[in-house]
């Protein structure tokens, strides 16, 4: 499998946002684990049961679930190029488990500050039905699909603060890991989204 790249980053510093425009620059495919996570919730498998209360509780959901899916799912075909992780790996037990299975050429760090995180998550809203990703004062929904946008159900702020405990005590020691083997591309987040989508689109 060609080499696949990961981007990392607190919960917030906009790497669902930024995936997309780097899965068309580079046409890897995006695998987000909170997105494949949140369906098997909605389609309410035994796997969404097992992840439900870690996640409404702002916890990271076991390595061996998150790990099983991740593999399942780069059988796909469309994964035989490499692909865009979102959101994984989240501690070095999953980032161990991915050198087994492929190859990570670059690491993408989106580096926010908490306190612009809170901020951005609890105004965070998405359109269900193109899954465009807004925010109630940096990037307001037009007005005729305000009416139907959702905010996700860990987007409040209590939850937010858990996942940022989560974040810098299970995922940020993973920044150095990954710096060590030479692979960390740091980028600042706290700009506009396009100003920080050009400046991944640099590094690429
Ligand atoms: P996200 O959409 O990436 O912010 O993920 C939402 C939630 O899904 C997280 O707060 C975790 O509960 C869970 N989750 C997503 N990806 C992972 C992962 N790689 N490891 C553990 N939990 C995860």
């Amino acid at each position: 499998m060609a080499g696949s790249i990961v981007l990392f980053g607190p919960p917030g510093a906009g790497k669902g946002t930024q995936a997309g425009k780097i899965s068309e620059i580079t046409g890897k495919p995006q695998v987000s684990t909170g997105d494949m996570l949140r369906s098997a919730v909605a389609e309410g498998t035994q796997l969404g049961h097992e992840a439900k209360t870690f996640m409404d509780a702002g916890l990271l959901v076991p390595d061996s679930i998150i790990i099983g899916l991740i593999s399942e799912r780069l059988r796909n075909d469309d994964a035989s190029n490499g692909v865009l992780f979102d959101g994984f790996p989240r501690t070095i037990h999953q980032a161990e488990a991915l050198e087994e299975i492929v190859s990570v050429t670059s690491v993408i760090s989106i580096e926010v500050p908490d306190e612009s995180i809170i901020e951005r998550i609890v105004g965070r809203r998405m359109d269900p039905e193109t899954g465009e990703i807004y925010h109630i004062k940096f990037k307001p929904p037009p007005e005729e699909i305000s009416l139907r946008v959702i905010q996700r159900r860990d987007d409040t702020e209590e939850t937010v603060r858990s996942r940022l405990t989560a974040y810098h005590e299970q995922t940020a020691p993973l920044a150095d890991w990954y710096s060590e083997k030479g692979l960390l591309v740091r980028i600042d987040g706290d700009m506009p989204i396009e100003e920080v989508g050009k400046s991944i689109a640099s590094k690429l």
